[in-house]
């Protein structure tokens, strides 16, 4: 028989179901598995920590998605925002669910280009567009949206070159409400820097046309209130460039900001009581829009979102790798997987599983990452039960910002696994190799 190694004994409390004010402790939920497919089994195959993502929810959600629109609204073009997820097998399932590309730098674009999106399919937005970048991308007719003024004068320059009158379209920030005001991006309505703006487009002898105007008004906007006023003053804006400007308008861009089902720091609730849903939105939105083009029909409506339609589909498992206990007695776990693959975890708790079913005896514990950095620190407190090295866990939702944001820092980036619909599984990145990081050093 083997020895078990001596640990020394400490009382730790138990927490055993009492309530607190907000009703009854939230037990954590045993995940073994994600459409069927074992956690424990792909950890064993493809190492930890190992993102995970299922094709079937990916589907569900774009597929919600287009059906909240296209059910209000005539003319609906939905986009899919690259920097929230740009891995290929991820954008291909958008762009094969119809979604076009939507880009904010020269990379994106290339990204895009290289799935097979045409030119003429990618939204090109984003405060730095270089000018080669920039003029690729008009001579392949892609939508490009104006962020500032020396991009306007980029691109007349970039039409004289080419000999042809250059389609644009305003990026504009606006008052909706919401705060703070994202002034950053785009001309500013209230002060009318974005009349102006338009101005010096449509007063460019023919160089320059203005087809089109955009927003985004933020990310993670709990309130369908801010689109429905942002949808009303972006459409008045729409109405004047065509009235005053003689500009040949042709559609209007929502961007993106709609909510996932990840828990906000600070909030006491699962946040599926409070969070909007894609009907929601959309039946603000569009409503807006019907009432200000009355008794005209509205232009095309496009919309750009990421968050909302790929964080729920993307899971993290991850391994402990040893516990300890703190000088002030609380219990700490040390995972494989931290604050360098979830970049996000500075504004959500994700929910933490265990991946095989456990007692019911809980603790509150503190998630440590793999990372030699005070600050790698998943979850300050949650509840688990009695674990140790070896064991697994699994985090979600994290299929939003984190395999862009993730970052090579101490340690190497994992791999990335895609649950078909047909229940396969398909490495869709394989986890990188000290020998990939060094082919980029020259000696
Ligand atoms: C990031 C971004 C989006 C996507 O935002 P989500 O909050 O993830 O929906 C859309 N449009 C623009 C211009 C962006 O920068």
């Amino acid at each position: 028989m083997n020895k078990k190694p001596y640990v020394r004994p400490v009382i730790r409390r138990q927490f055993l179901g009492a309530a607190n004010k907000f009703g009854g402790l939230s037990y954590p939920e045993t995940l073994t598995s994600i459409d069927g497919v074992k956690i424990e089994t792909l950890l064993e195959k493809y190492g930890s920590p190992l993102f995970i993502f299922s094709e079937t929810n990916l589907r569900k959600k774009a597929k919600s998605y287009k059906q909240a629109f296209e059910s209000r609204y005539p003319q609906f073009q939905p986009t899919w925002s690259y920097k929230t997820n740009y891995l290929n097998a991820i954008c291909k399932v958008f762009h094969e669910e119809g979604f076009w590309a939507e880009v904010v730098s020269s990379f994106e674009y290339q990204k895009a280009r290289k799935n097979g999106v045409p030119g003429n399919r990618i939204i090109f937005n984003g405060p730095y567009k270089p000018y080669e970048a920039l003029k690729t991308a008009v001579s392949e007719g892609a939508k490009i949206h104006v962020d500032h003024l020396d991009e306007i004068r980029d691109l007349m320059k970039i039409a004289e070159e080419l000999e042809q009158t250059v389609e644009v379209s305003l990026r504009i920030s606006m008052d909706t409400g919401t705060y703070p005001v994202w002034t950053r991006f785009g001309f500013s309505l209230e002060t009318g820097h974005a009349l102006e703006a338009a101005r010096r487009i449509c007063h460019s002898n023919g160089k320059l046309a203005l087809i089109g105007v955009h927003s985004h008004l933020g990310t993670f906007m709990m309130e369908p209130g801010a689109y429905e006023k942002g949808a009303k003053k972006i459409s008045e804006f729409f109405l004047q460039l065509k009235k005053e400007l003689k500009a040949p308008m042709q559609y209007i861009d929502l961007g993106g900001g709609f909510v996932s089902a990840s828990k906000l720091k600070g909030t006491y609730l699962s946040n599926a009581n409070i969070l909007p849903n894609f009907d929601q939105y959309a039946e603000v939105i569009c409503k807006s829009l019907f009432d200000a083009f009355s008794p005209e029909e509205p232009p095309p409506l496009f919309l750009e979102s990421g968050r909302a339609l790929v964080d729920e589909s993307g899971y993290l498992a991850t391994s402990i790798v040893g516990t300890k206990t703190l000088p002030s007695g609380k219990r700490a776990l040390i995972l494989d997987a931290g604050v360098n693959l979830l970049y996000t975890s500075t504004w959500y708790d994700f929910k933490v599983s265990p991946i095989k079913d456990s007692t019911k005896a809980c603790e509150d514990v503190i998630l440590y990452g793999p990372l030699c950095m005070n600050i790698d620190i998943v979850r300050e407190n949650v509840l688990l039960p009695n674990m140790g090295k070896g064991d697994g866990l699994v985090l979600y939702p994290v299929g939003a910002y984190n395999v862009t944001q993730w970052m090579q820092f101490i340690e190497m980036r994992p791999a990335v696994v895609m649950i078909l619909k047909n229940g396969e599984v398909k490495q869709i990145r394989r986890k990188e190799t000290v020998d990939d990081i060094n082919s980029m050093e020259v000696e």
